[in-house]
């Protein structure tokens, strides 16, 4: 049995240990803690070993804990990081690499420059074999795996046709559960982001896509705004959405008035941690002006990047075949129920 560590405990690394666990392919070590918050008892209460850091062990007496991070690292097979952006490098750089052990990283880490984590940027819909023999990979943030549904099967259909893609995305400020960020009432611009050269890293570098990004005032995901320009032929709308019928991870939806509709939902028909997993194509303010398709859609920011980390632990532990890992992956996050349930609550 292989033996996985969830390093980093938070929003991200408390939903890979949750539904990980439920997998019988592989046996959670524990999770790694760095603060003595109210997440240790939550952990410790969801029947998660809990291990700290070898010099803050003093400050989590008050908690049952079963040893150091630095230890139990290298009793095992794959360390899922889910530290905080940038952290991530110093661990490799700390731990992993003196130990030699394997690792996913998150979407807030690097995969270029002096601090990069990984060479390769995991793209289910796109890469998943090229992950079967490395020792570090990054998972790509949520807004970049989010793109990846959307592009990929645009440019198996189209390819050369189109001309560009012009992106905006509208970046939630904070997710649901992170209390202690405050929601700052203004709009804010991100100068370069990293999104053109994350998804470009695994569509390829010839890529025409344009994104410019903006951090706005809510908890409830994010929206992503597309103009996709063709060259000559534009297909209608009907082909559009017919294109992503049996994408897996793509909703399509009807009557959404804004992104918190379908958190409540997700909280009304109890999906684990009110997450969707997926994105929503917003099918009834898509349109075609002349050779422009405008594309709008939703992304559930916490909840996506989930079910990626289980198909790339199963790729780098396993090599599964690309087929068998999504069954199983299926199998614990129940995503086709979850579209369906979804596409029939918000239907034309
Ligand atoms: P978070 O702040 O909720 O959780 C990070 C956790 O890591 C915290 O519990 C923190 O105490 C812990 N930590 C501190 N130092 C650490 C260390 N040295 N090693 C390991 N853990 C440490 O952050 P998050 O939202 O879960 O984000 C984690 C990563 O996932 C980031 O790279 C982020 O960009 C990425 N990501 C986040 C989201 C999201 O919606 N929150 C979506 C996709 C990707």
């Amino acid at each position: 049995m292989k033996r996985v560590f969830i390093n980093g405990y938070g929003s991200i690394g408390s939903r890979i240990a949750q539904f990980i666990s439920d997998d019988h392919d592989v046996e959670i070590a524990g999770v790694g803690k760095y603060s003595p918050d109210e997440k240790v008892a939550e952990a410790l209460s969801r029947g998660f070993k809990v291990f700290v850091p070898k010099n803050k062990i003093d400050s989590f007496n008050n908690f049952r804990i079963s040893g150091d991070i630095e230890s139990v690292i290298g009793e095992c097979d794959l360390v899922i990081d889910a530290s905080p952006g940038g952290i991530g490098y110093l661990n490799k750089k700390n731990v992993y690499e003196p130990k030699k052990i394997r690792a996913i990283f998150q979407g807030g880490e690097k995969i270029t420059g002096d601090k990069a984590v990984a060479q390769l940027l995991f793209n289910s819909r796109v890469n998943y074999e090229k992950a079967f023999d490395k020792q570090f990979v990054m998972q790509g943030s949520c807004n970049v795996t989010g793109m990846g549904r959307i592009l990929q099967p645009l440019k198996e259909k189209y390819g050369s046709k189109i001309k560009r893609f012009d992106a905006i995305l509208l970046r939630r400020w904070a997710d649901l559960e992170d209390l202690k960020t405050e929601v700052k009432d203004s709009i804010e611009w991100t100068p370069s982001p990293h999104h053109d050269e994350d998804v470009k890293s695994y569509m390829g570098a010839d890529t025409p896509l344009f994104i410019r990004v903006f951090k706005i005032p809510t908890r409830q995901m994010h929206v992503h705004v597309m103009d996709i320009r063709f060259n000559g032929a534009t297909p209608n709308a009907s082909e559009i959405i017919d294109l992503y019928k049996n994408e897996y991870g793509v909703a399509t939806l009807y009557g959404v008035k804004g992104t918190k509709d379908i958190r409540d939902f997700a909280e009304s028909v109890k999906f684990s941690f009110k997450d969707t997993n997926m994105i929503h194509i917003h099918a009834d303010i898509l349109q075609v002006q002349d050779d422009v398709v405008k594309l709008t859609y939703s992304d559930d920011q916490t909840g996506i990047v989930v079910p990626e980390n289980h198909l790339l632990m199963q790729a780098m532990l396993f090599k599964r075949k690309r087929d068998d890992a999504f069954r199983h992956t299926e199998e614990l996050f129940h995503m086709t129920e979850k579209k369906r349930l979804l596409e029939e609550h918000f239907k034309k």
